[in-house]
């Protein structure tokens, strides 16, 4: 028998959408930490290849903050789920092809890119280094 799916295709892409696009909770803690050093920024520019998620425009800089699952990052916390390999591996191939044309396109339009990782999130003072390197005084 088939297994029973409460979900048609069309709702269950738009509910991955909204999971994908909502304010994950990496990107509030980056934005509370940049709003926190005294940047200011615009969210998510439609305008932009890639809808970055902080823009600076004056100084024509992006950060983006990546969930390691959604957007790959081979790090510890990064893991196929073994069971839905196949559903996954396409998908998230997708979202990486994606980034790395995106962030080539905003380099090509003169912005500069800053990618932050979820799991990079608790290096605290590096992090905060990092971002004041990027973005300068
Ligand atoms: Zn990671």
């Amino acid at each position: 028998m088939p297994r029973y799916d409460p979900l048609s295709p069309a709702q269950r892409s738009e509910r991955m959408s909204r999971i994908l696009n909502a304010d994950t909770k990496p990107e509030m803690i980056v934005r509370r930490l940049v709003h926190g050093m005294g940047y200011r920024y615009a969210l998510h520019v439609k305008a932009l290849p890639g809808n970055p998620d902080l823009v600076f425009r004056p100084r024509s800089k992006v950060i983006f903050v990546h969930g390691c699952f959604w957007h790959q990052h081979r790090c510890r916390q990064y893991r196929m789920p073994k069971t839905k390999h196949l559903f996954w591996e396409p998908k998230l191939a997708k979202n990486k092809a994606r980034d790395g044309r995106n962030q080539r396109e905003l380099r090509r339009l003169g912005w500069r890119t800053l990618t932050i990782w979820e799991c990079q999130l608790k290096t605290g003072t590096v992090l905060k280094s990092r971002i004041k390197r990027f973005l300068g005084t």
